[in-house]
């Protein structure tokens, strides 16, 4: 490889004619090293870039012992190769990315807030922050600020320089990685940081487009902040957007009025299901003496609308009031069918028998113990032949 690689010496090059210099395998996957590259290995919070390489498709890409391998989705022979960068994904990145290095330049010499850590997410970004917490004030100010930044311009550039010159240098964050040799890169975004990274970058604020703050959660000692930027920022509102319409559909009020509304509604909700449950629990009673009365042995029923806990109640109603019946009653919940068999004290139904029976004609799962069995089914089509069944068992 040249002394540095293409995504350090030119971050905008999406495309580049090299060689592949070695190949080999590791867990099975094949691995390619090349004389040059314009994968970005996943490195400083950053995820590492994808593509291809001539016709076979770039997984993952990781720096290992100095050099960096590509991992691939088919082995490919030593020679010339062509390399093509899914540019979608590395430009998010530079967009993440530098309006971390922004967002931790503003926070730390606005607000006296130290960035502790970075992570680039596939949805969201966030940093850590040294601060015990912050305020949504606060939060709208260093917002501002950061866009006051986007909007002037500045000039973003790289550099190496000595470890010699290094130590000359008005550096934000001291500390190189372990086992660090030759050169130090620089990170330069004009009047507001100075880095080291070795990330890929835009070249200029004005390409982070914006910068928004989607709020903070408390970790121990301090505050993550989550942002996203570019492109992400403006595909997130276009999401939102599309939520809000489908939600102003279905609740017929205009954005401002949607919370108000949704809370009515699910006040209507609690009330009406408060009601269920009083009307279930007074009907429960008058459905089990009805049906106790009845003069066969099994009684079988079915019921609309109703969960497993009421079939349960209902079937300890019947057999409390007759010991010697059994039930077998089904229901539909949630676009699912439920079954309950159950036998009285005395009832002489073989009920772990009968119960697998039924599930066999219903194409059911289920189980129990003792005297009860219960399952679901995605259809009771075939009902009527499972009572066929008990009936035929002796019942
Ligand atoms: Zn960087």
């Amino acid at each position: 490889m040249t002394s540095f690689p293409a995504y350090e010496r030119d971050p905008y090059a999406s495309s580049l004619e090299t060689c592949i210099l070695r190949v080999g395998e590791e867990k099975g996957r094949p691995f390619a090293i090349l004389e040059d590259t314009v994968f970005y290995p996943e490195g400083g919070g950053q995820p590492c870039d994808l593509g291809m390489i001539g016709d076979v498709a770039v997984m993952d890409v990781q720096k290992l012992e100095g050099e960096v391998r590509h991992y691939l989705g088919a082995r490919l022979p030593e020679g010339p190769a062509t390399l093509k960068l899914d540019w979608g994904r590395r430009f998010d990145h530079m967009q993440q990315h530098t309006g971390q290095h922004l967002l931790t330049a503003v926070a730390q010499d606005q607000f006296k807030w130290a960035t502790t850590a970075f992570h680039l997410g596939p949805a969201v970004c966030d940093i850590e922050l040294d601060a015990p917490s912050i305020s949504p004030a606060e939060l709208e100010r260093l917002e501002e600020a950061v866009a006051a930044e986007v909007r002037a311009r500045r000039e973003v550039s790289a550099r190496w320089v000595s470890v010699e010159a290094y130590g000359q240098e008005a550096v934000r964050s001291r500390g190189l990685p372990e086992g660090h040799a030759g050169d130090i890169r620089l990170v330069l975004i004009a009047g507001v940081d100075l880095n080291t990274c070795g990330g890929t970058h835009l070249r200029h604020t004005g390409e982070i487009e914006a910068l928004k703050l989607l709020g903070t959660e408390s970790i121990r000692g301090g505050t993550r902040l989550f942002y996203v930027a570019g492109g992400r920022a403006r595909r997130r509102l276009g999401a939102h957007e599309q939520r809000n319409a489908t939600l102003r559909t279905l609740l017929g009020a205009p954005d401002e009025d949607l919370i108000p509304a949704l809370q009515i509604k699910l006040d209507q909700l609690l009330t009406l299901e408060r009601r269920g449950r009083k009307l279930e629990e007074e009907l429960v009673d008058y459905q089990a003496a009805a049906m106790a009365a009845r003069p066969e042995t099994l009684v079988e029923a079915h019921l609309e609308c109703r969960d497993m806990a009421y079939l349960q109640k209902l079937a300890r109603g019947i057999l409390a009031a007759d010991p010697a019946k059994a039930v077998f009653l089904t229901a539909e919940t949630g676009g699912q069918g439920i079954f309950l068999l159950s036998a009285g004290e005395v009832s002489t139904l073989d009920v772990p028998t009968a119960g697998k029976a039924v599930a066999a004609i219903l194409g059911a799962k289920g189980g129990g113990a003792g005297k009860s069995f219960q399952g679901k089914a995605s259809s009771l089509l075939a009902r009527k032949q499972a009572v066929a069944a008990m009936l035929a068992m002796g019942q």
